[in-house]
């Protein structure tokens, strides 16, 4: 082998990971990996990541085009702070990794998309019982003070995913991804065995088909929210009228909440190949609800169905309000 590519051979890949509108719930399972973590540094050297070491933008503004080999980019963009930093990463990486439910399809910063700015800042800063705010200030992108120039970054109205920002390479989806994809998806760049550009690094199943239970056709006359069940039986959590996404939800997380007797509540996205989580979710609970028959039954039978859905956009587009079809509320 000639020194040239040995020395090739031998050079550690190049990591980055940055959040942008995020709980902090990726970083952590990042560190959940527990001691594969030694694994990954034996094989990759971590240029930048702002949550666990002290880098500052100017050192990736500094890097050459392409330099960092991957960027696990974490959260949802709703700041221009995040806009840049999405652009920029994009540009000094070869490959972009949306990592976790909020960068793959807006997550739960998504659901803001039930509102605009001057709504959220009203909540924020100044209608809440803990807030006292006599002078009704809010942030400014810009606020002089006899020391110079303050800034902020410009809060948008709407979330957007991270694919609806720049060119995205692989999705890693989940909220967080478990430890199992994540260590998937760092094998395969390790090993330079990627899929093709645009894929999910993820089950090809939905969360039914990893179920301990069997799912039936069943009819049930009324949802329940899982606090008004007495006691959840062993069975299937749909059957007992609690809705539970996992027919609408890609597996790979082998089904760790009903584990747990907990429904699905949505965060592996879309199964392969649904245009939409929520709607394929809401035509399977018309199913079971009988709403099918609906020409029999009076608008007000009907609406006393749908009424049971207590939040319909938080149950049906928990974790991808930003990606689904009608991915916003129009407001005036
Ligand atoms: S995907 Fe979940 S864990 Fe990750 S940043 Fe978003 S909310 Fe947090
Ligand atoms: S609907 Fe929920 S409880 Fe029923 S089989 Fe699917 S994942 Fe399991
Ligand atoms: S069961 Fe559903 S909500 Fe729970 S980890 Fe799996 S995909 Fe996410």
């Amino acid at each position: 082998m000639s020194k040239e590519k040995k020395a090739k051979a031998n050079k550690k890949l190049q990591l980055a990971f940055y959040w942008a509108a995020s709980c902090g719930g990726c970083e952590i399972a990042v560190l959940d990996i527990d001691e594969k973590i030694l694994d990954v540094v034996a094989v990759a050297d971590i240029l930048f990541w702002p949550v666990a070491m002290d880098f500052k933008y100017k050192d990736v503004e500094a890097m050459k085009d392409n330099h960092i080999d991957v960027c696990f980019f974490n959260g949802a963009i709703r700041t221009s702070e995040q806009e840049y930093m999405a652009k920029l990463l994009r540009k000094k990486s070869k490959v972009l990794v949306a990592f976790g439910s909020c960068a793959v399809n807006g997550g739960i910063p998504g659901l803001a998309n039930i509102a605009n700015k001057e709504e959220i800042f009203n909540v924020s800063y100044l209608d809440n019982p803990s807030t006292d705010n006599p002078k009704k200030i809010v942030p400014k992108t810009s606020v002089k003070v006899k020391e110079g120039t303050l800034t902020l970054p410009e809060f948008y109205d709407t979330v957007k995913t991270l694919d609806q920002t720049v060119d995205v390479d692989y999705y890693l989806p989940g909220c967080p991804p478990t430890p199992d994809l994540i260590m998937t998806a760092v094998g395969a760049i390790v090993e330079n065995k990627l899929p093709p550009k645009g894929s999910v690094i993820g089950s090809m199943k939905s969360v039914c088909d990893e179920c301990r239970f069997e799912k039936s056709e069943k009819k049930i006359k009324e949802i329940k929210r899982v606090y008004e069940v007495d006691k959840i039986e062993d069975k299937c959590l749909l059957e007992q009228g609690i809705i539970c996404m996992g027919s609408a939800t890609r597996g790979g997380c082998d089904a760790r909440c009903l584990d747990a007797n907990m429904p699905c509540t949505g965060c592996g996205g879309p199964t392969p190949n649904s245009l939409d989580q929520g709607a394929k979710m809401i035509s399977a609970l018309a199913s079971i609800l009988g709403i099918e028959g609906e020409e029999k039954m009076s608008d007000e039978e009907v609406q006393k169905l749908i009424d049971q859905v207590v939040d319909p956009v938080g149950t049906f587009y928990k974790y991808g309000l930003p990606s689904a079809l009608i991915n916003r509320r129009v407001m005036k």
